[in-house]
Order: structure tokens, then C-alpha cells, then sequence
């Protein structure tokens, strides 16, 4: 088998052509992650790839890639950007040929945002070619690292998913299931991989289930995706889920399950459903539409309000103000209208326009907030800025009273298992009380969800997933945030 093409590289978003004029983020969200994509036994598994990634778009938008294989040979194309940009020159897809390919969509949660950190990552091993596509954060890269450089590794990328490739590639297993089981053995942390040789498809997920990872099947072949949404689009049926802990290997004999690690208590990420994953996916056994709901009924049980209307901050909370609405008999109303069309980050004019990078994302609809008294349903609540602002202009449109109400609760502590959010001391709960950030807000009243509230909304029991970011209960203890002990006591299994 020979390495054929590699092509892609490069793409320069639009914004970055204007360096000298300053670019500003958009808005105070944490930033989502990565999506990862797998398809074995498609004649246009490329194609399908693609499009898969197209629908996981939301998950990572700074690279994209496809790895395709037709059993001969391997071919990769990998580039900065948004998907459609990535492979927008024609004949791009058409060279990625084979009935098998792995594709990942990008943003830089470890490794800095360069070229040569998207994946997936493409290395010749020793026992052939192998590919890799990894969503999550690994909380004993470094250690790994650190200790495979002091053997020799060159390592390529700054991206803490490449010590998987190292560790397969100088495993002494016979076959790729048995390497990347051995890998698996010795990382710890959020992971949810798409793995492929030159004819076999790997999917992975971490013992503790953090991230998400679906399987489907259609007629001669199987898909795994990050959301079901991505299957959805190429009519692809979903089976069920990745088990945490479980190995799948893909080949022309079919699936083949294997528990590679004993099952530790389930971290299922629960800011997936308060906002990362596509309504319209299933994830973790439950839409993720109908489960925003239930933390906006949830909310409105928890903190009623004596109001005229309810809006969402599109669109992510579009769901839960629903939920909020329907149990609280207030109106449901479109308040803020939102422009699709702008990039993660935009050029700030020269010209200083008053709160401008808000105001290019959402504008208020007048007529709605007249002498009316809002509920403003929120999903979360970062660093308050874009809150803020967004408040100031629809009592501007001409609202007696803004209620705030976020369905989930304060963020309090940073994610170490893939979520990007801004250091503890830039979140606003960090360091101010509901009241103070009420005032700071200036709103006549503020509620959030309850850490109970948010766990008993997605399950009756409230158990099975991570709530760490707000309530500081890490399930796996990371090697950067605690001592070298607790560390390594941590290891033996996560509580
Ligand atoms: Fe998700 Fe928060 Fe846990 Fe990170 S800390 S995995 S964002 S619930």
C-alpha cells in the first residue's frame, strides 16, 4: 500500500485577508470543540464524509479534513476553514477515492490554530498507514508526551491527540484493534476517536463517555459520527450509540465490539445538551430538542416570572424558552433577530460603532418589546458581555422590564475535557454572586437553573453525567490542575 496524494493546505479565511484592521470574536460563548465522522462501505465514502462534516459544522469550524482509502492506496486532503471552503475547489472530493473514509471538523481546544494541527492525522507506521480524527481533551497528554520525546518521538503537531498515533504506531499488538486498545490503556481524559488503516474502520470512546459518538448502518456499510444529525443528512439509520470504554473495528467481515476498559462511572457531558450539539441529534440516548425543553420547564418551575412575553437568545436557546413558555403559560415571541452569516469572528469597522459586534449578530424586533415586561431565556452565561449589551438594546427597542433567566447554572470552574472556556478568573460566576451579576447586568431580576434542576431535566435520577464546570466535581482528575499524587491516584479510576 503507498501513500498517494496528499493535497490541501493553507486556506486563508476571508477576515484574515484585512490583518491590519482588527478582528473582534462575535460573541461570549465557550467554543465548541471538535466533530468527528467515519464511513466503511460506501463506494463515495468521501462524499459521504463530507457531508457528514458539513452537518457537524457547528462543532469546530477553524479546519477540516478527509482521509479516504480504496484498499490500495490512501488519499487525504486537509485545510484550514470552514468545510464548503475546504473543499470548494472542484475535484477535490472526486480524488478522495475508496469505500472508506474518516473526516474531522476542527476547533483548537489543545494546539494552537496552524495548519498542521487539523486532522485527520495521517502518519506510516511501521504496520502501514494509519489515520486519525479525535474529539475531546486528554488530561495526561503532556506526561505521555514528554515522556515518548525523552525516547526519541518527533512529534509533528502541537495537538495532544497525536500521542495516540505514537502510541499505536510503537505498540507490539499484532493488528490495529489491539493497538489502539493498548493506547487506549494508557490516556486518559475525553475521547471520542475515529481511527482507519488502509481497509479497516476504528470507533473509540473514552470508559467515562464524556463526548458523544454515534453508529448507523445503511445497506453495505456502517457510519459513526459525533451526532446523529450528521447521519440524518445522508439517510444513514442510527443503531446506537459508542459505549464508553468500547472499541469497534470495521472490516469487509463486518463489526466487531470489544470493551477494551473497565467501565468507570459515566461523564457524559451535560453542556452538550445545555448547548453544543445540534437540536435535531440524539445524543446520549435523548434528543437533544427534547431535553432543552425540559430545562426550560424546569427553569420556569424554578424561577417564575411575572411577565408579557418570552424570547430566546437565538438559537440555542430558542428550545428551552420554548420549555419555559409552555410551563409558565407567558407567550413565546421572536424578539431577536439573528444574522447567520457572519463567521466566528468580523472586522471592526474603523469607524467606532456603540456595541457593534453584538449588534451584527442579533438586532431586536421594536415593535415586540413595547412597554412589554421580557423574560430572556439564555443558555448560559460566560464572561456577561454580550448579555449585557444585548440587554441595554431591547429595553433600548423599548421593554418595561428585562428577567433573565439562563437554563443552566452558573459556570464556575474550567473544563478540562474538551470545552473551551475562557480562564476561571473570566468567568463571571467565578467571582460575582447572582445579585452582583444581576446588577452588573442591570435587569430586574436574574434566575438560573439549579445544579439539581439541571441534572434531574436530563435524567430522573440525575446520575451519569459531568457537571464539573459548575459545580467543581471533576470525574477524572487532570495533570494540570492538581498535585503529581492526586494525580496519580486518580488514575486508578474515576470516581
Ligand atoms: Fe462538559 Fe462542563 Fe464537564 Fe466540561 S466540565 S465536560 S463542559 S460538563
Amino acid at each position: 500500500m503507498r501513500f498517494i496524494e496528499k493535497t490541501g493546505d493553507g486556506f486563508i479565511p476571508i477576515p484574515l485577508l484585512f490583518i491590519n484592521r482588527k478582528t473582534v470574536q462575535v460573541i461570549d460563548k465557550p467554543k465548541e470543540f471538535c466533530g468527528v465522522i467515519g464511513v466503511y462501505g460506501h463506494p463515495e465514502a468521501a462524499e459521504m464524509a463530507y457531508l457528514g462534516l458539513y452537518s457537524l459544522q457547528h462543532r469546530g469550524q477553524e479546519g477540516a479534513g478527509i482521509v479516504s482509502s480504496n484498499g490500495k492506496n490512501v488519499f487525504s486532503h486537509v485545510g484550514q476553514g470552514l468545510v464548503n471552503d475546504v473543499f470548494a475547489s472542484p475535484g477535490t472530493i472526486t480524488k478522495l477515492k475508496g469505500s472508506l473514509a474518516i473526516g474531522h471538523n476542527r476547533y483548537s481546544t489543545t494546539g494552537s490554530n496552524a495548519k498542521e494541527n487539523v486532522q485527520p492525522i495521517l502518519v506510516n507506521t511501521k504496520d502501514g498507514l494509519v489515520a486519525l480524527g479525535h474529539n475531546g481533551n486528554l488530561v495526561n497528554s503532556k506526561t505521555i508526551r514528554e515522556r515518548l520525546q525523552n525516547e526519541g518521538a518527533i512529534f509533528q503537531t502541537t495537538t495532544d491527540s497525536e500521542v495516540f498515533v505514537h502510541l499505536i504506531a510503537r505498540s507490539k499488538e499484532k493488528d490495529i484493534g489491539g493497538r489502539v486498545k493498548e493506547a487506549m490503556q494508557q490516556v486518559k481524559g475525553a475521547y471520542s476517536l475515529v481511527i482507519m488503516t488502509s481497509d479497516t474502520l476504528i470507533a473509540a470512546r473514552d470508559p467515562n463517555g464524556f463526548r458523544p459518538l454515534a453508529l448507523g448502518k445503511f445497506e453495505d456499510g456502517f457510519m459513526v459520527a459525533s451526532e446523529t444529525c450528521a447521519m440524518d443528512l445522508v439517510g444513514v439509520e442510527y443503531i446506537r450509540d459508542v459505549e464508553p470504554g468500547e472499541l469497534l473495528v470495521i472490516t469487509k467481515n463486518g463489526l466487531r465490539s470489544q470493551t477494551t476498559l473497565e467501565k468507570k462511572k459515566c461523564a457524559h457531558c451535560i453542556f452538550e445538551y445545555i448547548y453544543f450539539s445540534r437540536p435535531d441529534s440524539r445524543i446520549f440516548g435523548e434528543y437533544v430538542d427534547k431535553t432543552r425543553r425540559k430545562l426550560g420547564i424546569r427553569l420556569a418551575e424554578e424561577h417564575p416570572a411575572d411577565a408579557d412575553i418570552v424570547i430566546s437568545v437565538p438559537d440555542s436557546s430558542n428550545t428551552a424558552a420554548l420549555g419555559y413558555s409552555i410551563q409558565s403559560g407567558i407567550p413565546f415571541e421572536l424578539g431577536l433577530i439573528r444574522n447567520h452569516y457572519i463567521g466566528r469572528t468580523f472586522i471592526q469597522p474603523q469607524q467606532v460603532i456603540r456595541h457593534f459586534n453584538v449588534k451584527v449578530k442579533f438586532n431586536p424586533i421594536g415593535a415586540i418589546f413595547k412597554g412589554k415586561r421580557v423574560v430572556v431565556v439564555e443558555d448560559s452565561i460566560v464572561r456577561g458581555t454580550t448579555l449585557k449589551v444585548l440587554t441595554q438594546l431591547i429595553r433600548k427597542a423599548g421593554a418595561k422590564e428585562v428577567h433573565i433567566r439562563v437554563s443552566s447554572p452558573p459556570i464556575q470552574f474550567p473544563c478540562y475535557y474538551g470545552m473551551d472556556f475562557p480562564t476561571k478568573d473570566e468567568l463571571i460566576a467565578s467571582s460575582m454572586s447572582v445579585e452582583e451579576i444581576r446588577q452588573h447586568l442591570n435587569v430586574d431580576s436574574l434566575g438560573y437553573l439549579s445544579v439539581d434542576g439541571l441534572l434531574h431535566a436530563v435524567n430522573k435520577k440525575g446520575k451519569g453525567f459531568c457537571s464539573a464546570c459548575f459545580d467543581g466535581n471533576y470525574p477524572v482528575v487532570t495533570e494540570t490542575s492538581f498535585t503529581k499524587e492526586q494525580y496519580e491516584n486518580s488514575c486508578q479510576g474515576a470516581p
